[in-house]
């Protein structure tokens, strides 16, 4: 049986494979297929650390990290598999007066064979987000891992077929984008795709075609909000890992940073001392890895050097700060909001950090973004200006959390996409809803007939103006 197929291998073969995967998969019960999806988990539990290291190796995040990473995902694989029954099982739904000779019901069915697309920048906590949930729903899964982090894909398909002998029921096919684009023309009934807006359109395009489904989760420009009432030191910590961690190569990085002017000296102040701390490099020491695609050193260093032409002023860091793939943490203030730095995914160790006046003014640059992933916001009134920005996620007092419980879905608005993974919603991305209605005894009232009579036709005139007349 084949789990992993080579570059030039024709992605049509596997997804043949998966359709006959995906009817014997989808036949099993749902508790079946949680045992199996279980005992993938505890694989992958067992030999975290020999996942850590490929991660590792792949795209250079820290060790420790990439454990995190791995934790993280298979919260989400154990929520999945538990709650797939629950939330995706026929139910009955209530009908109602003009249809109470009819029982209904509902269930979400599989859609059959499920395309995944996946980044490298969190190999397993992004691809696992759409795989699991595909899987747990009941679909058979071809799996196209970003060509920086084949080697994480590949473990991953090899460890699930140890669980599932049968059928290939999780495929992984590696190779460039353009095993991508052949996975869209390919046939299958969705494409989850992770990655950047830009690639998402292309996605999108080549899957309109076929009028084939997809779930975008694309690129961010989040922000994060300290209010005057907000605890600095818990934002000024949040700030630096959600800017930091990963080198900055993070979905939900915190890129923007928004301070009320009451605080504005004592956050730069405790933030460029935690940030000042942290070094890219390669050693065992080092809290950030190298930049992974050669190509994203560029972007940050024009977004910086266009920050700085613009009028901004670098307090740590900055473009000299920028060695071969090593970019160390960096702080710009005083960066005119139409800088590429505010404006655009930098997806590096940097942020900008603004003094607001008033938390309208806050809100107002947040929204202004094209993208909409998440947020963060430091306040005592947190949740009232949360809800007054366009957001997929926010976390109130704290970075990323929502990302991290497992009954949240996660996904974006506007350019940074639609869909959800994680959650029940995660689960509904990957199923149709079928209605039933089953006739329990001949309606009082045949309206769906020739039969019907002019009596029947006064008497629905009345009950419309019953019903519905009265509002
Ligand atoms: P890319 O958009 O470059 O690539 C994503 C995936 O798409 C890769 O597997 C890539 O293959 C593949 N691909 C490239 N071209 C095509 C094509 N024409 N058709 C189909 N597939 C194609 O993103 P990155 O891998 O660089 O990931 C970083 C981006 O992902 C950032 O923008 C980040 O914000 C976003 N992201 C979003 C998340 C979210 O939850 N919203 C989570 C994590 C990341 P290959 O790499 O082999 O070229």
């Amino acid at each position: 049986m084949k789990t992993t197929i080579e570059r030039g291998t024709d992605v049509a073969d596997a997804v043949r494979t998966a359709r006959v995967a995906a009817t014997w998969w989808a036949g099993l019960a749902f508790d079946e297929r949680a045992q199996r999806l279980d005992r993938w988990r505890g694989i992958i539990a067992r030999r975290a650390p020999e996942l850590a290291e490929i991660i590792h190796l792949e795209m250079g995040k820290p060790r420790p990290d990439a454990m995190l990473e791995i934790a993280m995902a298979l919260e989400h694989l154990a929520w999945a598999s538990k709650n797939a029954g629950k939330v995706l099982g026929r139910r009955s739904v209530r009908s109602s007066l003009l249809t109470i000779n009819q029982a209904a019901s509902l269930e979400y069915r599989p859609l059959g064979v499920v395309g995944v697309i996946g980044p490298w920048n969190y190999p397993i906590f992004t691809p696992l987000g759409s795989i699991s949930f595909a899987l747990a729903a009941g679909n058979a899964v071809v799996y196209k891992p970003s060509e920086f982090a084949p080697g994480v894909g590949e473990w991953l398909g090899r460890a699930f077929a140890e669980v599932v002998p049968e059928h290939s029921a999780l495929q992984v096919i590696t190779g460039d984008g353009s095993v991508g684009a052949e996975l869209c023309r390919s046939g299958v009934d969705k494409i989850g795709f992770t990655g950047s807006t830009a690639t998402g359109k292309k996605v999108m395009a080549a899957c309109a075609e076929t009028l084939t489904p997809v779930l975008m989760e694309c690129g961010g420009k989040d922000a994060l909000i300290l209010d005057s009432t907000g605890n600095v030191d818990a934002a000024a910590d949040a700030a630096v890992w959600g800017a930091l961690s990963n080198s900055g190569q993070t979905c939900l990085g915190v890129e923007r940073v928004y301070v009320h002017e009451d605080v504005y000296d004592e956050f730069l102040d405790k933030t460029i001392a935690l940030a000042s701390k942290i070094r890219s490099g390669s050693g065992a020491q080092d809290k950030i890895g190298p930049i992974t695609m050669p190509s994203q050193v560029d972007i940050i260093r024009r977004h910086l050097t266009d920050a700085v032409a613009k009028g901004g002023r670098v307090v740590l860091g900055g473009p000299d700060a920028i060695s071969g793939q090593y970019v160390q943490p960096t702080i710009l203030v005083d960066v005119p909001e139409d800088s590429l730095a505010v404006t655009e995914e930098t997806f590096g160790p940097t942020m900008t950090i603004a003094k607001v006046r008033t938390m309208d003014e806050a809100i107002m640059h947040t929204n202004a973004s094209r993208y909409a992933l998440g947020l963060s916001v430091f306040s005592k009134s947190g949740v009232a200006i949360a809800d007054r920005i366009r957001s997929g996620g926010a976390s109130v007092n704290s970075y990323v959390m929502y990302a991290a419980i497992p009954n949240l879905p996660l996904g974006g608005v506007g350019e940074s996409g639609f869909g959800r993974v994680h959650g029940a919603d995660g689960l509904k991305e990957f199923t149709y809803a079928r209605a039933l209605s089953r006739q329990r005894f001949p309606s009082l009232l045949p309206l769906t007939t020739f039969r019907r009579t002019t009596r029947i036709d006064s008497l629905i005139r009345v009950l419309i103006r019953a019903l519905h007349g009265r509002h």
